[in-house]
């Protein structure tokens, strides 16, 4: 009972919690009602960012179940959807290793049972702009599934990436619009030895390419040495310069709300750059 559970589907991913919330509470001696749950949604080609989400998972409850499962309705039409990397062995090895309890992952009939479902929309201020103007179907598909994520774990706490910073503002809306009773715990970004914040997608990307992206976290990396100035604009023009030809699908400061901002305090700057076919999303986030 100490290895770790795979779970395919509900009844099992159901069973698989009973059985370790039993054996935790007699291994820690407390009583099953007191133990605690954490949850880390993640599509699965894990990599450092994932597993510091994982971790802490692990830091702060008794049972950690992390979700594989690369969600079609988050992907529009000309999307990845079918070449987005699927390594599910090596990522099983990976929560084994770091002592996760169980990792759930579905197929996609599992997850959709019907045509014709119940869905939710974002809230339209934070929804369809930055990544939801280029992807307007992405953030109802975010919810839609971890919304019954949520309900079929039932976790205290869920982790998600600061690396994602609407999908982690828009999710802790959910919860806040829902009345969900989770704690939602934005985890800091995870970067590669040259920089560059891991993504599962970053396997997309050629040699060279990979040489343009390193643009991104020097104009992150800019933003941070002069985030004292009282000068957003010059801010902005200095991230524009290093970032030269890149094709940027948007940059600059917003609030929490996710309102554009000239307040650099309190605020995130969140920049979506093209190289070559992949687009490539980075941020700071500015106390
Ligand atoms: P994904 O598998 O891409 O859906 O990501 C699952 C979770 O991992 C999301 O909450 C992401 O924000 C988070 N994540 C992805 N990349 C990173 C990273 N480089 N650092 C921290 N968290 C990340």
């Amino acid at each position: 009972m100490n290895d770790i559970i795979i779970a395919h589907t509900k009844r099992d991913l159901k069973d698989a919690i009973s059985a370790k919330r039993s054996y935790k509470a007699t291994q820690r001696n407390k009583s099953e009602d007191s133990i605690t749950l954490g949850f880390t949604p993640t599509m699965g080609a894990l990599h450092a960012g994932h597993k510091s989400l994982i971790e802490q998972s692990i830091k702060e409850n008794d049972i950690s179940v992390v979700s594989i499962f690369v969600n079609p309705t988050q992907f529009g039409p000309n999307e990845d959807l079918d070449k987005y990397p699927r390594t599910l062995e090596s990522d099983i090895a990976m929560c084994k290793d770091l002592g996760a309890d169980i990792i759930f992952a579905p197929d996609s009939k599992q997850m959709y049972e019907e045509e014709d479902e119940i869905t939710l929309n974002p809230p339209k201020s934070m929804g369809y702009i930055l990544e939801g103007y280029y992807r307007p179907t992405h953030f109802a598909g975010v919810i839609r599934i971890v919304l019954k994520l949520f309900n079929l774990i039932k976790p205290h706490n869920a982790y998600f990436g600061k690396k994602d910073a609407q999908q982690l503002l828009i999710i802790q809306k959910m919860t806040k619009h829902l009345c969900i009773d989770i704690n939602i715990r934005g985890m800091p970004i995870i970067r590669d030895k040259d920089g560059l914040a891991l993504s599962s997608r970053n396997v997309y990307l050629s040699a060279k390419d990979r040489e343009l992206a390193l643009r991104i976290p020097r104009a992150i990396s800019f933003i941070d040495m002069h985030k004292n100035t009282k000068d957003i604009e010059s801010l902005k023009r200095g991230a524009y310069e290093i970032l030269g030809n890149l094709e940027i699908d948007y940059m600059d400061f917003y609030n929490r709300s996710l309102q554009l901002t000239q307040e650099i305090k309190g605020s995130i700057f969140l920049l979506c750059v093209r190289v070559g076919k992949v687009r490539l999303l980075d941020n700071l986030w500015l106390d």
